[in-house]
């Protein structure tokens, strides 16, 4: 059969790094109970007031192809957003509607990079990265960061990769880390763009789940907002993963063929999506907390739990909805202890080495049980490392 080189290289060893989640997901529908602590899907739905927003709007008959850029009304509700979060000047011209980060994700570098040029991304990496940069025919280039700086990738990282280079990715708050990239960070990482010539395509759909630290969009440095696309989504913000609404945000001139790109591909998002999305976004931040506060609680409870023993480390993170614990100090590999709890304990967390390489012996564990079985999880957690360190 002959398939094209681009698609069949998405996943060319064949492996996406899920194997944990896929296995713990067939011990669930062979009717074992697991903790499921590997997604980054809330514990709670979407808030009832957003589902009858959008059934108001399909009822009234918004069930027809929508606007492709996005409705008027939504891209000036997230140019808004924008505007108050971050203070740079932003209007319905710089925003595109997408569906979802991910689908944002692929169009930005489809947009920055021709079939061929090196898209670098950090390490550890939100598990679609490599594959998404892969997918639109550009050549996906890593840079490795230490546990040691916090996962936080210096001017030098990544000026020693980015040599020819035409985008960086990033991700601030972070995912797998939960680290929220300071100041001197967001510094080199502008520096590194405007010395070498990259769009920055900065990754901010965590930018509500902030609990240390304040969120610093790099589009409102000196010189990026020419050179920057931030993604973002509504998945983690108001818990609406599966209604599929995220965004662009950048320069006039290249969303305006980005908006070609959405009418030859996804063609838009449905309208009474768009009107939920629109609607969701007017409640303003306290909606954004409310979805947020169930994880600021727990980190809360893992710290102290932490804490008190000094086998598993917290890295030490500022945000998003998971934990990233450092187990070099067992001398057990990340991917057995993944499957060695699954097994003994049927707890599901993710192997650090599904991140990349640079988060071998750590393990992600997303927070989105409630506050009882999440501190049960982590307690059997903290003594399965105690059991099995060599
Ligand atoms: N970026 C990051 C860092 C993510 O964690 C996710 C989802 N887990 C996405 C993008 C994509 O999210 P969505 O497509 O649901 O907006």
């Amino acid at each position: 059969m002959n398939i094209s080189h681009r698609i069949s290289n998405i996943l060319p060893g064949g492996s996406d790094g899920w194997e944990v989640f896929y296995r713990a997901r067939a011990m669930i529908a062979d009717g074992v109970e697991v903790t499921e602590l590997t997604i980054g899907e809330h514990d709670i739905r979407t808030d009832p007031i957003i589902l009858e927003a959008m059934s108001r709007s399909a009822a009234s008959g918004h069930t027809g192809y929508a606007a492709v850029p996005g409705s008027a009304a939504l891209r000036d509700a997230v140019a808004d957003r924008f505007v108050q979060r971050t203070g740079v000047p932003t209007t319905r011209d710089n925003v595109v509607i997408t569906p979802g980060g991910q689908s944002a994700l692929f169009s930005a570098h489809f947009a920055t990079c021709d079939p061929g040029d090196t898209a670098l991304y950090c390490d550890p990496y939100y598990a679609t990265y490599p594959g998404t940069i892969r997918a639109t025919g550009a050549v996906d280039v890593s840079i490795p960061t230490r546990a040691e700086d916090a996962f936080q990738p210096s001017f030098e990282d990544i000026s020693s990769r980015a040599d020819g280079a035409k985008s960086l990715l990033i991700n601030t708050p972070n995912n797998p880390t939960g680290v929220v990239y300071d100041d001197p960070t967001m510094d080199g990482i502008a520096r590194a763009c405007i010395a070498h010539d990259l769009w920055l395509i900065s990754d901010e759909v965590y930018d509500t789940q902030v609990w240390d630290g304040t969120h610093i969009s790099p589009r409102g440095l000196p010189g990026m907002a020419e050179r920057t696309l931030v993604v973002g989504s509504m998945s983690k913000s108001h818990a609406m993963t599966g209604s599929r609404i995220g965004w662009i945000v950048g320069p006039e001139e290249m969303i305006a063929h980005i908006i070609n790109l959405a009418t030859h591909t996804t063609y838009g998002v449905p309208g009474y999506i768009q009107d939920a999305a629109t609607f969701a976004l007017a409640q303003g931040p306290a909606l954004e907390e409310k979805v947020g506060a169930p994880f600021a609680r727990r980190r809360v409870i893992a710290k102290d739990m932490i804490a008190s023993q000094n086998l598993v480390r917290m890295v030490p993170s500022g945000g998003a909805m998971y934990l990233m614990l450092d187990l070099r100090g067992t001398g057990v590999p990340s991917m057995e202890f993944a499957n060695g709890l699954l097994d003994k304990h049927k707890i599901a967390v993710m192997p650090g080495d599904s991140f990349g390489t640079s988060a071998a012996g750590h393990i992600r564990v997303a927070m989105t049980v409630d506050d009882a079985a999440f501190a049960a999880a982590l307690g059997t957690i903290l003594s399965y490392a105690q059991e099995i360190s060599k």
